[in-house]
């Protein structure tokens, strides 16, 4: 039995305002008022888990620990089938530079290990999101969400973040990059895991 969320705020462990404030527009029927990691001060764990579920757990428990308010947290990446499944949980990783992220530099770097193992068409790929929201008794729910589709070349669209422009979902024949922002929030791995935590804890 999933277990409900019956309380009165939950906190959004993520430093990112624009993940809060989507969180928050998601969770606005359901009468939560949704606090984030910055306003109570928290500092980031290190996120040192394999998967995605792995290190959404560790940022949902440390700040439920932390705070004694159920913590909402996530963990997201790119999975390129081609690439044994890489760059997965070190998706952020491949842009770190030491002036801050450079997502083209990733890009690239993807486009290039496609290219050194000759990789067949369509080079297929997956957006990934896990969703945990833990209790401060260590209980946990986790709801993992995924966007299929296929790594293209080269870059196309300034609509979005991070990988966008080298990603073509499934049943689309533009990149993240070019879609609508509210379009791509619909049909995403993010709103894939949110529609799974809304139906098992908020419903
Ligand atoms: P984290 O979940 O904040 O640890 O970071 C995951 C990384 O995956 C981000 O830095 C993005 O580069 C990438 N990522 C996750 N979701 C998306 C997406 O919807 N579009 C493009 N890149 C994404």
């Amino acid at each position: 039995m999933t277990r409900k969320f019956t309380d009165k705020t939950l906190l959004v462990a993520t430093h990112n305002q624009g993940k809060l404030e989507e969180i928050a527009a998601l969770l606005a029927p359901f009468d939560v008022s949704v606090v984030g990691a910055a306003e109570m001060n928290l500092a980031e764990p290190d996120e040192t888990e394999a998967t995605f579920a792995g290190n959404a757990r560790i940022k949902a428990h440390a700040a439920a620990r932390a705070t004694g308010l159920p913590a909402l947290a996530d963990d997201s990446g790119i999975e390129i089938e081609a690439l044994g499944n890489a760059p997965g949980v070190y998706t952020a990783d491949w842009a770190e530079t030491p002036s801050g992220r450079d997502f083209v530099m990733a890009m690239t770097r993807t486009h290039n290990e496609l290219e050194a193992v000759n990789a067949p068409y369509p080079r297929k790929a997956r957006f990934c999101c896990t969703l945990v929201l833990a209790w401060p008794d260590g209980h946990d729910e986790v709801f993992p969400g995924v966007m299929p589709g296929q790594v293209v070349w080269p870059m196309r669209g300034n609509q979005g973040h991070g990988y966008d422009p080298i990603f073509v979902p499934d049943g689309y024949d533009v990149t993240f990059g070019e879609m609508d922002r509210w379009e791509k929030n619909k049909i995403s791995h993010r709103a894939d895991a949110f529609k799974k935590l809304v139906a098992g804890c908020f419903d």
